[in-house]
């Protein structure tokens, strides 16, 4: 069996997927799995792509100190008991920069220039990085390739891509990328088969997870994002609190005395769904919560959505429809019945049944505008690039072998 590895890699867990692949690229989920705990309760957790768990064993914290030894015990594992020897590896990493509007096959050059993003996404990059080049070190054959989460988001108009600020500050790079790129780009691809009336149109995409953003889709394209130059912008989040006044980090640094590290972790980490609540990041434990502040945390959310509804909207000059899609879009029906109302204005009327039951359309037949729930899939889509780039790069060296 053939198979692609797919990593996820961040600073305590590494996540992992196995696809296996035939002769016409077709793809099919193996296995799930991920090594998380790293440095204080290691742990390798898998299974089957239909659920039953084919691993759940702790290690010593010394056996995984960091990531790539996460990565070397997941391997090991892989290969030894299940006898998976993967053709090629494909990674999620954050941000590509300027430099990557698509996925790219990784060379120690493209390390390198990756490297230099690790400011833009100071709590994901070099830990996405970190297998990649554990993995060239120990199996430089192995190819590997880079899914980026901006990559998507790459062709917007200048206006979209800029701030108000010096030209030069574009030029070294401070631009509004936009992330959830490979979520969006499954999603766009995915409207065509689920949703045929309204994938060449107007469509915003809610991807609200732990991070959240949203999507502007122009007949399949991204041209606008709630995200920006990092994953802090737009959206509240579990822990991050969308957009913010920058006049509010002066005022930090300033007046409060924080030093720039700190203010990275308070906005990182100590904001959003938690900051406000005080209590969670975790929109299950906020929605049952009678706790006054964990309701103001949910409605703040809430009325975020539908504020950047508008904005996206505007961007595209008209809807013509609505996908919700991660963990809180795919899975909570009351945080989608919520944020229904506050889309009343643009015809949104939501079927409550259908709603309900996760369906794939959740809205009455006579709603102004259609709302879809899809999940998304990440990992498929970096193990769709990843092959497309080996079958390539196969082919040109069957050509040139040939000529
Ligand atoms: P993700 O980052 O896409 O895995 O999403 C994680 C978020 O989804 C967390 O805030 C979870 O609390 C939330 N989530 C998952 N399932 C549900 C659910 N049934 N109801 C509400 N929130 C959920």
């Amino acid at each position: 069996m053939d198979t692609i590895l797919v990593v996820n890699a961040g600073s305590s867990s590494v996540k992992f997927q196995i696809f296996a692949v035939d002769a016409n690229a077709r793809l099919d989920r193996v296995l799930k799995g991920q090594v998380d705990g790293i440095g204080s309760r290691p742990r390798l957790r898998a299974t089957r792509a239909s659920g039953e768990t084919l691993a759940d064993r702790a290690y010593p914290v010394e056996a995984i100190m960091d990531v790539p030894a996460a990565l070397a015990v997941a391997s090991s594992w892989l290969r030894e008991e299940l006898r998976i020897t993967p053709l090629a590896v494909g990674h999620r990493v954050v941000h590509g920069g300027p430099d990557y509007a698509k996925p790219v096959a990784v060379d120690h050059g493209v390390v390198t220039r990756l490297e230099r993003f690790e400011p833009l996404a100071p709590l994901h990059q070099r830990h996405n990085l970190a297998p990649i080049k554990s993995l060239l070190a120990n199996y430089p054959a192995l190819p590997q390739v880079a899914c980026f989460d901006t990559a998507f988001h790459r062709r917007h108009d200048a206006v979209a891509d800029s701030y108000a600020i010096p030209y030069r500050l574009y030029e070294e790079g401070v631009r509004r990328y936009g992330f959830h790129g490979l979520s969006y780009e499954y999603i766009a691809r995915a409207l065509p088969t689920l949703a045929p009336d309204v994938a060449g149109g107007r469509v915003i995409v809610a991807h609200l997870g732990s991070g959240a953003s949203m999507c502007a889709l122009r007949a399949g394209r991204s041209i606008e994002s709630t995200m920006g130059f990092t994953a802090l912008d737009g959206l509240a989040m579990g822990t991050r609190p969308g957009q913010l006044d920058p006049g509010v980090v002066l005022y930090l640094i300033m007046a409060k005395g924080m030093s720039p590290d700190e203010v990275q972790t308070f906005l990182y980490r100590d904001c959003g769904l938690k900051g406000l609540s005080g209590a969670s990041n975790d929109m299950r434990e906020l929605l049952v919560s009678h706790d006054p502040h964990a309701a103001f945390s949910v409605e703040y959310f809430v009325y975020r959505i539908g504020l950047f509804a508008g904005f996206l909207a505007a961007a595209l000059e008209g809807l013509d429809a609505f996908v919700f899609t991660a963990g809180i879009g795919e899975n909570s029906d009351a945080i989608r019945t919520r944020i229904g109302d506050r889309l009343k204005w643009l015809g949104v009327s939501l079927d409550e049944t259908e709603n309900a039951r996760n369906a794939l359309k959740i809205s009455r037949p006579d709603s102004g505008i259609p709302v879809y729930v899809i999940p998304t899939d990440e990992e498929r889509m970096i193990a769709e690039h990843t092959v497309s780039l080996l079958w390539t790069a196969r082919s040109h060296a069957n050509s040139e072998r040939a000529s």
